[in-house]
């Protein structure tokens, strides 16, 4: 049987089990957290503002509610600037019972520091590969996928850079690839047709974030390509309110597309983006409504059903999509 690395080891790909695809158990600036160690950070769930060393109670608070709720596995997208750190992953993972599958990759919508700069796709591609196949930070640990993004400045010079790197990582390695869009800006079909050009399968490619759009035309068009898409933000009313992504959700699994799909929150149990006061603005405005690595199983999943989701699609969308994206 195929085997998938996670923070504590390969496992079997039938233990997966129930898997949230994407949920970080904290997101923070690396540089920053280098350079001014001990800041606090902005508590994601629940809200309020977290000590220093109290990001890891956060994320063990996060870890358990999961498992609570029958969640045996998260794919966790912290990729570089996202404050990756797969020894924290591990800790948590080992505390909760929870299986953090880990990634390789960068997270920028366009900034790159000279090293990469200097330096081709496949340059980059072999770090990622380095990743994949040896280690993580020099700990046993290696990754499981692929993370880039592209976001509001599109596809620039350095995004195309990171996503012909992480292209050419996938061939060499069978790796699947999460790419970070942002459906406002039309990025995902130009993000696939990049991968397609440099010969990626698109059964490898999962586009994350494609769930901030309510535009039946513009999802189908893209998993006509043959990729996944990511239902990824539920709670992020921000990019869109709830009603809507279940309406969007419940029309995709009426027209049949259960088996590229992906319900998931982008749940962060700290973030360092803003200042806590922001925070509590944005969460007063309304900005961001149960947003927590709970929702998917405590509201998304009882109002799918409610609205006909069968049992069949449920499993499909949380246990064997992620199974046939990890493993091909
Ligand atoms: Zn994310």
């Amino acid at each position: 049987m195929a085997t998938i690395q996670t923070v504590t080891g390969p496992i079997d790909a039938g233990e997966l089990g129930t898997t949230l695809i994407h949920e970080h158990l904290r997101t923070r600036d690396e540089a920053v957290h280098l350079q001014w160690p001990g800041l606090p950070t902005s508590g994601g769930i629940p809200e309020r503002e977290i000590e220093p060393g109290g990001d890891y109670d956060a994320a063990v608070e996060a870890a358990s509610a999961a498992v609570e709720l029958g969640v045996r596995s998260i794919c966790d997208p912290t990729a570089m600037f996202l404050g990756r750190d797969v020894e924290f992953m591990r800790r948590v993972s080992e505390h909760t019972g929870l299986q953090v599958v880990p990634c390789t990759g960068i997270y920028t919508y366009d900034h790159l520091p000279t090293f990469f700069i200097s330096r081709t796709p496949d340059q980059i591609a072999d770090l990622f590969v380095r990743d994949l196949e040896q280690s993580i930070q020099e700990t046993p640990i290696k990754a499981a996928f692929i993370k880039c993004a592209a976001d509001e400045p599109g596809i620039t010079e350095n995004v195309d850079k990171v996503h012909r790197a992480a292209a050419r990582a996938s061939l060499r390695t069978g790796a699947p690839i999460m790419a970070h869009s942002r459906p406002a800006s039309g990025t995902g079909p130009k993000q696939v047709e990049t991968f397609l050009e440099e010969g990626v399968d698109p059964r490898k490619v999962q586009i994350a974030h494609t769930g901030d759009s309510a535009d039946l035309d513009y999802i189908e068009r893209l998993l006509e390509t043959g990729v996944y898409v990511g239902l990824d933000r539920y709670g992020l009313e921000m990019f869109l309110p709830y009603e809507e992504r279940h309406r969007t959700t419940l029309a995709l699994l009426e027209r049949g597309y259960a088996e590229r799909m992906f319900l998931s929150a982008d749940s962060c149990a700290t973030i360092d983006w803003f200042p806590y006061d922001v925070v509590e603005q944005m969460l007063a405005a309304g900005m961001a409504k149960d947003w927590d690595i709970r929702i998917v199983h405590q509201r998304v999943i009882p109002d799918l059903r409610e609205g006909g989701m069968t049992e069949a699609q449920e499993r499909t969308m949380l246990v064997e999509n992620p199974v046939r994206w990890l493993t091909g």
